[in-house]
């Protein structure tokens, strides 16, 4: 969860104290202490295993509910009402539920950074809400199912298809109104054309000069979701990724309007996070004025159900500590040919042949560019969902490359666009040159994997041509941006090639 989260919070409690003439915010006194005995007794069997990345390593298994307690004491409100506490930590618990098999690969179910969810040390308060609460999650036909949450929405959520492509999958993540936000003071952040020019470099964007920016569409909500960007290339951006690279702390949501006054550009804006599903200071509000965790939760998760983990799901005998155990997968050892190779279970694909494709392309390709990584491992997901959930790519692509791993979409959607073959071949080469080519433009390598996963070399172009800058490659904003990104880069390699012979000093 975002680390802007908390600072939103301490902002906004600074003025939410100021009416709060009623002393909501203090403590209540003489409530029982709630230990972390009583969370180990109420998580049964439950527990999930953190891995400890922001604190030097290491992963410790701790019970679900002792995990709750501590997410709640980093993400909550301080001083919220009870029912806000407890629906947040439905939604912590919720969360921890369905992304367990996130970080498998590492050999844990979940990570202590923002990435997953941040740990504090529990307080009474945050105790209290997981013990009232233990075993309670969210729920879509009987299914705990994926949810966020942010800081503020500002006074309307978004729905998650519009901040993540591919967020289809979310149906139950609309865009609500949250009519709690009214008294708010819009917040303004203001920025010169250059500043945001730096900002967008950075990100991959190429241009000298960013002469104008415009909004260019909204989304339902009426958060920003394209801009265009007079004078860089790529000259347009989704919202959400413009307020990554402007900085999240800065930018506090994409829910802003934008004013050019010459060089300067003037951003006003409501909300604070991306303002998917709860907004945790509405739910703080709704709670003061009396509002039921039960309330709160249908407020931002309409259709959803609140529900108790059947204790019998869970082997209460067995010590072995799985918390989603449909979710993970065991870690396979690499074998002799240096492959590690996972396919989906009922796969039209067996491992063994998709092993051998793989093998193939590495040991041909290895061959041609003189250069060998291993162990590879190679995934081929069941659904387009879980590959844009490992990898975070947009549903057009059809294999991404992290390291030594290659994540493929589901093998039917191979088959209808460049086929099993073709793809891992390309995203083979791209493993096998990526480490010669660090720090060189992404066209270097993505031309690379271009070219040399063909069967025959491709004719040199006569002519010169504008290579794509990084964003072109790494944020199209459609596929068919993306393709002819691609092709630009494949082009640009192979001129840059026919001159040089040797791949590796290609710049
Ligand atoms: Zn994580
Ligand atoms: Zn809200």
């Amino acid at each position: 969860m975002e680390r802007t989260l908390r600072l939103a919070i301490l902002a906004l409690l600074g003025a939410l104290c100021l009416v709060d003439p009623l002393g909501f915010f203090a403590t209540t006194p003489a409530q029982t202490d709630v230990g972390d005995q009583a969370l180990e007794r109420a998580s049964g069997s439950r527990t999930v295993a953190i891995g400890l990345v922001s604190d030097g390593g290491g992963v410790s298994t701790i019970p679900l509910e002792v995990y709750v307690a501590r997410v709640l004491a980093g993400e909550a409100e301080p001083g919220a009402a009870e029912a806000a506490q407890q629906a947040l930590a439905v939604a912590v618990r919720t969360y921890a539920l369905v992304n367990a098999g996130r970080h498998r690969r590492e050999g844990f179910d979940l990570c202590d950074t923002t990435h997953c969810q941040v740990m504090r040390t529990a307080n009474e308060t945050s105790r209290r809400a997981a013990l009232a609460t233990a075993g309670r999650v969210l729920t879509l036909e009987g299914t705990p199912v994926e949810i966020f949450y942010s800081a503020s929405c500002g006074g309307r959520s978004e729905s998650a298809a519009e901040v993540w492509p591919g967020g289809a999958k979310f149906p139950y993540l609309q865009s609500v109104r949250d009519e709690v936000h009214e008294d708010e003071v819009p917040w303004v952040l203001d920025l010169t054309l250059e500043e945001i020019r730096q900002a967008l470099a950075r990100a991959g964007f190429g241009g000298e000069r960013l002469r104008d920016i415009d909004i260019d569409a909204r989304t339902p909500s009426g958060r920003v979701a394209r801009l265009r960007l007079t004078g860089l290339r790529p000259d347009a951006m989704a919202g959400d990724p413009f307020r990554m690279a402007v900085g999240p702390r800065q930018l506090r949501s994409t829910a802003f309007s934008l004013r050019r006054n010459g060089t300067s550009v003037r951003f006003t804006g409501v909300g604070y996070g991306h303002g998917v599903g709860m907004c945790v200071i509405g739910a703080g509000r709704r709670a003061r004025r009396g509002e039921t965790v039960e309330a709160i939760l249908a407020q931002y998760y309409p259709g959803l159900a609140l529900t108790t983990l059947d204790a019998r799901a869970v082997p209460s005998e067995s010590a072995a500590p799985v918390l989603a155990e449909s979710v993970r997968t065991p870690v396979v050892p690499p074998k002799a040919s240096g492959m590690v190779v996972r396919v989906p279970s009922g796969s039209t694909v067996s491992a063994a042949e998709l092993e051998q494709l793989a093998i193939h392309a590495h040991e041909s390709l290895s061959r041609v560019l003189g250069t060998s990584v291993g162990p590879v491992t190679v995934e081929l997901h069941g659904s387009l969902d879980g590959f844009r959930y490992e990898t975070g790519r947009p549903w057009w692509v059809s294999a991404a490359v992290t390291g030594t791993t290659i994540d493929l979409t589901p093998a039917p959607l191979l088959a209808q666009r460049d086929g099993m073959d073709a793809t891992l071949r390309t995203a083979m080469a791209e493993l096998l040159v990526s480490p010669a080519l660090a720090g060189r433009p992404a066209w270097v390598r993505v031309g690379a994997a271009k070219y040399y996963s063909r069967p025959t070399p491709p004719d040199a172009p006569s002519r010169a041509v504008s290579c794509p800058a990084d964003a072109e490659l790494t944020m199209a904003i459609s596929a068919a941006a993306q393709r002819e990104a691609e092709s630009r880069a494949e082009r640009c390699f192979t001129r840059a090639f026919a001159r040089t012979g040797d791949w590796r000093v290609v710049r």
